[in-house]
């Protein structure tokens, strides 16, 4: 509001001035080109100078224009005559300040007999002059804060409102006939060969905006008290956090991430998996823990699996085209699996980007609800076409043991909970340990899931286990970074054989 007021009272005293100086600039042409039209009616006259029809015309002339204070006639250095009778003195001509357009010659500060109490403006033309009190050309009311001056375009004062203002007329020969400065706020107006200026200090302009102030102040108050009730009614009708995720699903907002998977015997990177995050306008990163359950209580996870396959093949395709041994993992939920919809887009993309289908993982994950005869089916179709299917965090649901007996699969995912329960120093066989044996017999590839540390790739590589993923190799990572990761990591790990030491 302060700026608000300040910018108002400034352009409020600017349209002031102008209207003042225009005023006063336009006064000035007027009277100067009412008393030059006098100057050049008697040269024109057909009367003979100084006789007493031609001094009678010129008093006639002098009452008649308000401006006009006398006229003279002046000849070889003699003031012949003036309006008021015969004179014949001699003069030292006066001192030409400049001479219009029209030929009429002006001169400043004229000390004239006739009127010796203040100096006067003399126009000159052939033999005749005019006398003018230089007061006429400020007749403009002008209120007590205001400087106004009137002068010639060519810089010379002719008159002025207030003493002191003489030093404004250096201003005619600067750039813009408005600004604020030193102290000043200036407008300057032409008119014909005069100019006016009207000046307000800047004293008096702050004084006139603190009267503002107190005037928008409350203003001010209002708008501020309307704007915090507008954000209080915004932020209540946030929009709930499923229809946000459809929003985001409807504006694409999701990517993907690529965690390496890794040959355990020789730490060559073999493939990736792809998880999907959530891109909020904002830029933040939201991970799939925080939206998939609403995703898959609400359906919304079908568009979300096809936005992850468009990435995926978008992403990767290339790289995939370029080493045929590397495979992305996808990650499916139950209605994916169950429904099997996924699979006609999985089938366009792959084409396109001419991947082939034996390097897609298929994971399906035990959490969640699995309708087992569907899911039999949708991954029964997807083996048909060559893609590889994977029980995920194998060992967490409620029928492990059902799935892999009755699904088609080609890999098993040890889940992180039983990497996390290694213990390389417990002498009876855990659960790990018989998971690992299952797979062997069934004839599954194994993929240990959240590697962290050195005892457990030891102890997973002296069971077989063949692949591993996890922080000890590498995080999810953007696609920029994985194709990186791939190319300088050909070896992840250097293939080491030791004895776990135990205590
Ligand atoms: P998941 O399929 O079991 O994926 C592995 C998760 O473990 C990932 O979490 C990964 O970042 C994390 N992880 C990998 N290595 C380590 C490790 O060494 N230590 C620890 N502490 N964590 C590790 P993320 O990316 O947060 O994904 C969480 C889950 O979200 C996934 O578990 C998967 O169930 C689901 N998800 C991710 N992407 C998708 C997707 O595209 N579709 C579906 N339906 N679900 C997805
Ligand atoms: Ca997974
Ligand atoms: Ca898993």
């Amino acid at each position: 509001m302060g700026y608000v007021a300040w910018v108002l009272n400034l352009s409020a005293a600017q349209q002031r001035l102008e209207s003042l100086a225009t005023v006063a600039s336009s006064r000035a042409n007027n009277t100067f080109h009412e008393a030059a039209g006098v100057l050049k009616t008697v040269a024109a006259s057909n009367l003979a100078p100084c006789t007493p029809e031609s001094i009678d015309e010129m008093r006639l002339l002098t009452i008649n224009t308000f401006s006009v204070k006398s006229i003279g006639y002046v000849e070889e250095d003699i003031y012949a005559c003036s309006s008021w009778g015969a004179v014949g003195h001699r003069v030292t001509p006066w001192k030409e300040d400049f001479i219009t357009s029209d030929g009429v010659r002006v001169s400043l500060g004229v000390q004239a007999r006739i009127v010796p109490a203040k100096p006067m403006m003399a126009l000159q033309y052939a033999a005749f002059n005019v006398l003018i009190d230089p007061e006429q050309f400020l007749q403009v009311m002008v209120e007590d804060d205001v400087h106004l001056l009137v002068g010639t375009a060519a810089g010379h004062l002719v008159g002025a409102s207030r003493p002191g203002a003489e030093r404004f007329m250096s201003r005619v020969h600067f750039g813009s006939d408005s600004a604020l400065e030193d102290g000043y706020l200036y407008t300057l107006v032409h008119s014909g060969d005069w100019v006016a200026i009207a000046a307000v200090s800047r004293q008096e302009l702050l004084q006139g905006l603190i009267r503002r102030e107190m005037l928008l102040l409350p203003i001010g108050g209002l708008l501020a008290g309307m704007l915090v009730l507008l954000i209080i009614r915004r932020a209540r009708k946030r929009l709930s956090p499923l229809a946000e995720l459809e929003l985001a699903v409807r504006n694409r907002e999701f990517i993907v991430h690529y965690q390496p998977i890794v040959d355990m015997s020789d730490g060559a990177c073999v493939g990736a998996e792809a998880l999907v995050r959530w891109r909020r306008p904002d830029g933040s990163l939201v991970p799939p823990d925080s939206f998939i359950p609403l995703a898959e209580q609400s359906g919304l996870i079908l568009p979300i699996t096809d936005q992850v396959i468009d990435n995926v093949m978008q992403e990767l395709g290339p790289l995939l085209v370029k080493d045929r041994s590397l495979h992305v993992a996808i990650n499916l939920a139950a209605a994916d699996v169950s429904s099997g919809r996924f699979l006609p887009w999985l089938e366009a993309t792959r084409r396109q980007a001419d991947v082939w289908p034996s390097q897609i993982w298929l994971e399906v994950t035990e959490r969640g609800f699995l309708k087992i005869d569907a899911a039999r089916s949708t991954i029964n179709r997807a083996r048909e076409l060559g893609y590889l299917a994977a029980i995920d965090d194998f060992g967490t649901g409620f029928s492990s043991l059902q799935h892999v007996q009755k699904l088609p699969l080609d890999v098993l995912k040890i889940d992180k909970s039983f990497v996390d329960a290694i213990d390389p120093c417990s002498e009876a066989g855990s659960v790990t340990e018989h998971i690992i044996e299952m797979a062997k017999s069934l004839r599954l590839r194994l993929v240990a899931e959240g590697v962290e540390t050195e005892a457990q790739l030891d102890y997973l590589r002296g069971h077989g286990v063949q692949f591993g993923q996890g922080w000890l190799f590498a995080r999810p990572m953007p696609a920029s970074k994985f194709l990186g990761f791939v190319q300088e990591h050909a070896v992840v790990v250097a293939p080491v054989d030791h004895a776990l030491e135990c205590s």
